[in-house]
């Protein structure tokens, strides 16, 4: 178990770190006792990061992309040194268990080093040539980085949404300042150190850990600030987009989702049991990607819910330190209390509950819960519309291939999707119909740094990862030269 004896330093501002005026102090949710104390940012904080990211902002955007590219590689590389360390302190600080840690620290790499190889490829292509109908004119068409950037990101999946701006902003030669959500802020200020040892240029990076109102507000506000990339819950997103209206700066939003799974007539019921369960339950259901609503074939639905049942029970809840720790804790007491309020409220909306809605009795403390299924969820409610963010499932019956696409088509949000069936012509039929940004089709969530994330209606604005993710970053400039 990790122990901290000293309040740690939560600003890293022009290559020092330094202890901000607000503490902070972190639980470990599987125990619900304190783990850290971190002397965090204020409002005055942002002020200093913002200028020292300005300051750096001429040199740093004149490097050559392949220079931004060693330093990318070397702080995967320092990622990579310590995975054990941040493995650890993703599962302590987050509650999920080890394993899962593991997937989110191998994916923070994948993510450095896949821009690193996107700057390299950027020394090309920074400059290309735009063919025009007139021979009196030539044309150039120029990316380059959009200016210094704020990124704000929430407690999920600390470290991976962090590294999913920070690598292509990096590359993109953006300077940055960044907010980690003030529930998860050590798994960040590891990275920081990382980055700090990776010699990266001083004010390039900077980190204010602080709450939101103290340190996500100013930044969103701050009229320096080029863009801002964020990723959270829909309702901050409403207040970071006002704010960065007032410069009309521009946005990246990544918020949330209430995606599904569909099961068709043809599905491999063990497949879709395990893709239920993957979808549902990884990460204690706290995903934007949860595919908590599952829409199941009328023939196979009581078959489907019988066996999902006896997944969701025998899924080790527990330690997130113990080898066999399937599922750990949700994240603080907040959540936990949200997340039984939306179970209660299912109850009574009709839903029928099949398994879980309740703390596992071997584990008094901390905030665990045991997986929880619900059938018959009654389409109108709560359970079935809004974002739950625990692991909650809620199955539906569909009678046609159309009933299930409209039923999953029939929300605000549009994150993704997945769909288990044999028969290719038509999963990738109901794929094409899906109004979702990722759609995975018999295959569990995988993400890789090259597909594109974000996704439909209220769920995004814009995209992360692979080019795209690149280009969030940069402006475009066309230089017309007469001939
Ligand atoms: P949140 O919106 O409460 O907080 C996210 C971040 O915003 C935190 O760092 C927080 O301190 C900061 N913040 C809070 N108030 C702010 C303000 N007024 N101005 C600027 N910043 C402010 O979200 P959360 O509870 O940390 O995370 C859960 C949410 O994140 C869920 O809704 C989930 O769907 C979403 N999420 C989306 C994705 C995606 O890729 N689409 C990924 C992960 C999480």
């Amino acid at each position: 178990m990790l122990n901290f004896p000293q309040t740690l330093p939560g600003v890293y501002i022009n290559g020092t770190w330094q202890h901000g005026n607000a503490p902070l102090t972190v639980i470990n949710p599987a125990t619900e006792q304190p783990l850290a104390q971190v002397a965090g940012a204020d409002t005055g904080a942002v002020e200093h990061a913002v200028q020292a990211a300005q300051a750096a902002f001429s040199a740093w955007s004149t490097t050559s992309a392949a220079e931004r590219a060693v330093y990318l590689r070397a702080i995967a590389e320092g990622v990579a040194a310590r995975r054990e360390h941040l493995m650890q302190l993703q599962s302590s600080n987050n509650g999920k268990p080890l394993f899962e840690a593991g997937i989110d620290v191998d994916d923070v790499i994948a993510t450095f080093n896949y821009y690193a190889d996107l700057a390299d490829a950027l020394g090309v292509s920074q400059d290309s040539n735009v063919p025009l109908p007139s021979d009196a004119f030539s044309a150039r068409v120029r990316r380059e980085p959009c200016g210094v950037v704020g990124l704000i990101v929430p407690w999920n999946f600390p470290m991976v949404t962090t590294a999913w701006k920070l690598a292509p902003a990096l590359a993109a030669g953006c300077c940055v300042v960044l907010k980690p959500s003030e529930v998860t802020p050590l798994p960040e200020l590891e990275l920081a150190a990382i980055i700090a040892e990776s010699g990266l240029p001083d004010g390039v990076f900077n980190l204010v850990c602080g709450t939101g109102l103290a340190v996500g507000a100013p930044l969103a506000a701050d009229p320096r600030i080029a863009r801002i990339s964020f990723t959270g819950s829909n309702a901050v997103g409403v207040q970071v987009m006002q704010r960065a209206a007032e410069t009309i700066k521009g946005v990246s939003l990544e918020l949330g989702g209430k995606s599904s799974l569909l099961v068709l007539e043809d599905a491999d019921l063990e497949l879709a049991v395990e893709m239920a369960s993957g979808g549902g339950f990884f990460n204690a259901g706290q995903m934007c990607s949860a595919t908590s609503r599952v829409v199941v074939a009328d023939a196979l639905y009581d078959e489907f819910l019988e066996r999902l049942k006896t997944r969701a029970e025998a899924i080790k809840v527990g330690d997130p330190f113990a080898e066999d720790t399937e599922m750990g804790a949700l994240v603080n007491q907040a959540q936990y209390e949200r997340v039984l309020g939306h179970i209660d409220r299912g109850v009574s909306a009709g839903a029928r509950l099949i398994c879980g809605g309740q703390r596992p009795q071997h584990l008094p403390c901390g905030y665990f819960l045991r997986p929880t299924v619900f059938a018959d969820v009654p389409q109108g409610s709560a359970l079935w519309r809004e974002e739950i963010f625990g692991p909650v499932l809620c199955v539906r019956r569909a009678t046609s291939e159309a009933e299930a696409i409209a039923q999953a088509n029939d929300t605000e949000f549009g994150l993704v999707a997945s769909v288990v069936g044999q028969d290719p012509e038509r999963t990738e039929r109901v794929a094409n119909a899906l109004l979702a940004g990722m759609v995975w089709i018999n295959a569990p969530q995988v993400i890789f740094p090259q597909t594109a994330w974000g996704g439909y209606k209220q769920s995004s604005i814009g995209r992360e990862l692979g080019p795209w993710g690149l280009s969030a970053f940069q402006e475009i400039k066309h230089v017309v030269r007469a001939v």
